[in-house]
């Protein structure tokens, strides 16, 4: 089954959040499952430079105002994966991120460089690789949103298309004038197509276009088919409920398993936890917390958005350390969410430390070292963070909602009682709720025996990729006998 995975970034070369660590991991799973996947992908620096023996393969036409480029075929070694790239210096060559500038502003020529990624799409669907010609496309989150619509609008429409949401937050919304420059048919543009509230909408091309849906928990599946999750297009995901898929994300053990872990002060594992408090000692004197071996550390590793649910931890840290507790955050993003964390830590210093940026590295030794993983998001479409948390005996402590509900099983009497507890889960997004989880973190922690139980369930979950793979091959091979 020859598999065109459609995305704008892939782990180790390039990451902004949990797409990436999806896009790096699937190709491998996808290989294992006896796939025969490609990736393709916009030229952006990181990219180019990690694609090895690249060769000239095809030179893409241009499609209205998208301009046309080279395809380059190669290797990507970091990301064990075979990929095209999209060889397009002017639009992906910048000096800041890959989707915005260095003051967060978004390019404004952006939909001119993801119609580029959607139109490679339909035109490798078409042959433009005559040695390769994928059975079917299939793409991810807003940036690759247009490739269904590119693949129905040129001579490969009968070339199936999976689109898979990965965050339906972020849609790829841009003003409507600009839907002349994409080359694609006038008739798309109306609400059966491209067009959601008088504007353009990349993510709704995808969700209108393709032959199925996924998203990456079962429960995030479900929510976004309401009003409250929706965010505007719950109308059409419900219509499409019959094709709409949940499939969970999985934890790449290459990268994130304690045994293995280079990053970390000390190798461990269920069998042999002792490398964990080493790991934990070695963190404070990091961070500078207080070396302390009972004081129950709290960590956050995430992007500082209001999705995350940040301001209810800012809540509860106070609490937390006038219980004993100590709490760590890794992350970057809103300003005012950045300046809160930074005026906490210096009124609480050794006992919560807070770091701005992204740091991989810091990111496992983090996860590794901490007791608790606190993800209190508002929404969450799977969340890895506490998938990592759980393989790390660092028990998550989690708001009930999308991926998170679907991964942690509360420490309540019952689940103790037949050994299913993993972490805590929480109802309402509101400190009170955060808070009630936070106490009940510190009474498990009295109960030594308990929380090494609890622990030993966390790390024995097994979230892995074959899983996940076997499930999207399942879907594929569904696609293309539905056509
Ligand atoms: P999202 O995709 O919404 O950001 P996920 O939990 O799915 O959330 O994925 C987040 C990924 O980004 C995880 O691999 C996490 O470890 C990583 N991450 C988030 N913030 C940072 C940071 N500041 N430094 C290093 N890694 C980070």
């Amino acid at each position: 089954m020859k598999v065109l995975q459609v995305c704008a970034e892939i782990f180790p070369l390039l990451k902004t959040g949990g797409l990436a660590d999806v896009a790096g991991a699937l190709p491998a799973a996808l290989t294992a499952a006896g796939a025969e996947p490609r990736v393709l992908l916009p030229g952006f620096a990181p990219i180019l430079d990690g694609l090895k023996n690249a060769d000239h393969v095809a030179d893409l036409a241009p499609h209205g105002a998208v301009p046309g480029a080279r395809l380059l075929y190669g290797e990507l070694p970091a990301a064990q994966a075979w990929a095209y790239v999209i060889d397009a210096p002017a639009l992906y060559l910048r000096d800041g991120g890959p989707y915005a500038d260095a003051h967060q502003q978004p390019y404004a020529d952006n939909h001119l460089r993801f119609a580029r990624l959607g139109w490679a799409a339909a035109e490798l669907a078409a042959g433009a690789d005559a040695y390769w010609r994928p059975a079917v496309v299939h793409a991810h989150d807003w940036h690759a949103g247009l490739a269904p619509a590119c693949l129905r609008a040129g001579p490969a429409a009968a070339v199936p298309s999976l689109y898979t949401v990965h965050n339906l937050a972020y849609q790829g919304q841009f003003d409507a004038r600009h839907f002349a420059e994409l080359g694609l048919p006038p008739g798309f543009f109306n609400v059966h197509g491209l067009e959601a509230y008088g504007q353009l909408n990349f993510m709704k091309a995808g969700l209108y276009f393709a032959d199925r849906l996924s998203t990456v928990s079962p429960s995030y599946a479900h929510e976004i088919q309401q009003p409250e999750q929706g965010m505007g297009l719950d109308g059409l995901l419900a219509a499409r409920a019959g094709v709409l898929h949940g499939i969970l994300n999985g934890v790449d053990d290459t990268v994130w398993n304690p045994a293995t872990d280079a990053h970390i002060a000390a190798p461990f594992s269920a069998d042999k936890p002792a490398g964990k408090a080493r790991c934990k000692a070695d963190l404070q004197a990091r961070l500078g917390l207080a070396a302390d071996a009972r004081a129950l550390l709290f960590i956050v590793v995430s992007r500082l958005t209001e999705q995350k649910g940040l301001p209810l931890v800012l809540g509860v840290v106070d609490e937390i350390v006038a219980r004993g507790g100590q709490f760590a955050l890794l992350g970057e993003g809103d300003a005012v969410l950045q300046a809160a964390f930074t005026a906490l830590a210096a009124r609480h210093p050794g006992r919560v430390a807070v770091q701005l940026g992204y740091d991989e590295a810091q990111a496992h030794r983090l996860i590794a070292g901490a007791d608790v993983i606190m993800v209190p998001s508002r929404f969450e479409p799977c969340g890895l963070t506490q998938l990592y948390g759980l393989a790390y005996g660092t028990l998550p402590l989690v708001r009930r909602v999308g991926g998170l509900a679907d991964t942690v099983t509360d420490a309540a009497l019952e689940n103790l009682a037949d050994g299913s507890a993993t972490g805590f889960v929480f109802e309402t997004f509101d400190t009170a709720g955060l808070r009630a989880g936070i106490r009940r973190a510190f009474a498990l922690a009295d109960m030594r025996g308990q929380w090494r139980r609890v622990q030993r369930q966390a790390m024995r979950q097994h979230h892995d990729w074959a899983q996940a793979a076997h499930a999207y091959l399942d879907l594929y091979r569904l696609m293309t006998h539905e056509r």
